[in-house]
């Protein structure tokens, strides 16, 4: 499955809501640049491996380019097509001033050393370096980047070009620009949007979690779920899963993940396999890991309640409507996702004003954008009534639209 072949059917279903100009959608199935670099590293053995690196530019026309870098095997030129097209959709939808971008490198880090991670990581930046910076395009971490990778990224930007404000990359370590809150941001966000919405969507105050993918996004949300009451009943990461109807001890979880445990084989609770997790009659399941996991195969086996999305594509768009048919709300991902490239831009703001703002400052005005913005959603998902992701297309589309007004 395509994931930009995805993304575009996705415009098509927006475009039979019937209120947004054809053009906007026509603008919005093409890319503004796309640059591809071959990037030659030398390996620890001494070895010259050449490896394929993307930055797709998708819209520029509420502000710099914004989005994520993703190392891993299957990334290429589509899945980051698919995935800067939702980057600008999301930041409209979070009403941020931030046009959509995102990056990758065909990659299996598991395979390659620190040091080689390192070279590849600034290799990444000698190659695009002259189409980023601050008010051009801001990228972040994503699948296997983490804050050490986007700060070694940040050092070499500031060594090609001389602009020490850090303001190019978001999500670097605190202490070294990074912003307090951009850690848990994701995840955090994705509580917000959920409680927000939660007696909309007509989930007890104690609901049953099921969570998807492990790592920043999944591991926080599985722990601030946790921490606000309800019962992770199930948590996997790509070798598998585990599962506990009374409920999983999610630090306990994460403390035997730390130290390199895979989650099939934690003690005192049973085996489960990614597939079968996602189809656990839970009041919320929450994917964070990778797209195309509920697809229009396993769509009539799904026996949640309310599906979160934190990973980004997760959901083909024939499983949307049989969800929608089955009575299943999804809150989508360019939602209930978006908590990552909020604290992203308050980052980004920080960096420029030369500001350090504290951890309950950032997340009250991350969940103040976000109760704002999903109940907004759902208004327009009722006024249309359609599903939350036409909706909230429809809601990004619409500010998209009057931003390109003056200038046509
Ligand atoms: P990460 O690299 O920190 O973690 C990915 C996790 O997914 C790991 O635990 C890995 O084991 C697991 N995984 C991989 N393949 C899997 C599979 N087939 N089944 C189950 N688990 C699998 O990445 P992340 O930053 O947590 O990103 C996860 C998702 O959230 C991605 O879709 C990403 O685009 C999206 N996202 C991330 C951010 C962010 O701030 N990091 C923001 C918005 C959206």
């Amino acid at each position: 499955m395509n994931p930009f072949q995805n993304a575009l059917k996705q415009l098509d279903r927006v475009a039979k809501v019937g209120t947004i100009d054809p053009n906007i959608l026509l603008r919005m199935r093409h890319a503004e640049r796309e640059v591809h670099v071959s990037i030659p590293i030398t390996m620890d053995s001494g070895e010259l491996r050449i490896f394929e690196g993307y930055r797709v530019q998708h819209s520029s026309v509420r502000g710099p380019y914004k989005g994520g870098i993703r190392f891993h095997p299957d990334t290429n030129i589509d899945e980051v097509r698919a995935l800067a097209l939702w980057m600008t959709i999301k930041c409209a939808v979070a009403g941020i001033a931030m046009g959509g971008g995102k990056g990758g490198v065909t990659v299996n880090p598991k395979e390659l050393s620190k040091a080689e991670i390192e070279r590849l990581s600034r290799g990444w930046v000698r190659g695009l370096y002259p189409v980023l910076g601050p008010n051009v395009d801001v990228p972040a971490p994503d699948v296997n980047t983490n804050p050490e990778i986007i700060w070694w990224m940040a050092d070499e930007y500031a060594k090609l070009t001389g602009d020490t404000s850090g303001a190019t990359f978001t999500g670097k370590p605190v202490g070294k620009g990074g912003s307090e809150g951009r850690g848990v941001a994701t995840g955090m966000g994705g509580f917000y949007t959920f409680d927000a919405l939660r007696e909309h969507l007509n989930i007890p105050a104690a609901a049953t979690v099921a969570v998807q993918g492990m790592g920043n996004v999944g591991g926080n949300a599985a722990k601030i779920f946790a921490e606000h009451g309800h019962r992770i009943v199930a948590m996997s990461d790509s070798r598998g899963g585990m599962y506990d109807q009374d409920g999983l001890d999610v630090t306990a979880v994460l403390a035997y993940k730390e130290k390199g445990g895979s989650l099939k084989d934690f003690p005192d609770a049973g085996e489960i396999s990614n597939e079968k997790l996602l189809e656990l009659p839970v009041d919320c399941l929450i994917p964070a890991a990778l797209e195309n996991q509920i697809t229009k195969e396993n769509a009539n086996r799904i026996r949640a309640r309310v599906i979160v999305e934190l990973a980004n594509g997760p959901t083909t768009t024939d499983a949307d409507d049989i969800l929608f048919s089955r009575g299943i709300m999804v809150v989508p991902d360019i939602l209930a996702n978006s908590g990552g490239v909020i604290v992203s831009t308050f980052e980004w703001e920080q960096n420029q004003k030369g500001e350090h703002w504290s951890e309950r400052d950032v997340l009250e005005k991350l969940k103040k954008v976000l109760e704002t913005q999903a109940q907004l959603v759902v208004k327009r998902a009722s006024e249309l009534k359609t599903d939350m992701r036409r909706a909230a297309f429809v809601v990004a589309l619409e500010r998209i639209s009057s931003s390109l007004k003056p200038r046509t």
